[in-house]
């Protein structure tokens, strides 16, 4: 099995992210799927990790390696991992550079910056765009959230498993897988 990420992307959601994080909390601790989750929301596996997803032959019984529930308040751009290159959606330019800064504060620390009013700036066509709204070679699509659960080293959700998830938060969830291939 590879290094990816499993992102479950919220759409709908009414709570506020602190809400959100906490419902997500209390509902993957409860069905076993993920350990107590500590400040910055990084979790590990339940007891019963695996069953949140996919099987394989020859998987081990763990369902992930690790996870997250982020909350904000801040908006972040996601993903922030497995990018290798983003380009100017208008001139193509490549403004990888200029996007990892936009998206990090001062210390180096990405996910800790509100991203909202953040513009990163094309040096060639001298255009400002949205951490989102840049074009990844490996990624396809960027969100600005202030709320998501992701997995490393997982498979893809179980689809009802899922439809229970997304009953228990009361939104929707989409999934968006990232990795090297
Ligand atoms: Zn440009």
């Amino acid at each position: 099995m590879g290094t990816n990420s499993v992102y479950l992307m919220p759409f709908g959601s009414q709570l506020t992210a602190a809400e959100y994080a906490g419902r997500a909390k209390a509902v993957l601790m409860e069905t076993g799927i993920i350990s107590e989750p500590d400040e910055d929301g990084i979790f590990y596996n339940g007891k019963r990790s695996t069953e949140a997803f996919q099987r394989e032959p020859g998987d081990d019984e763990y369902g992930f390696e690790l996870g997250q529930i982020f909350s904000g308040p801040h908006f972040t751009v996601a993903p922030d991992e497995y990018v290798d290159a983003v380009f100017c959606p208008r001139c193509e330019a490549n403004i990888t550079e200029q996007w990892a800064s936009a998206i990090q504060d001062e210390e180096g620390n990405r996910n800790e910056k509100d991203l909202r009013e953040e513009r990163v700036m094309c040096p060639k066509c001298g255009c400002g765009f949205r951490p989102d709204e840049v074009k990844g070679e490996t990624v396809d699509k960027f969100y600005l959230t202030d709320r998501f659960v992701c997995f490393w080293n997982a498979r893809w959700p179980k689809r009802e498993w899922l439809a229970d998830f997304d009953r228990r938060m009361e939104c929707v969830h989409e999934v968006f897988e990232y990795g090297w291939t």
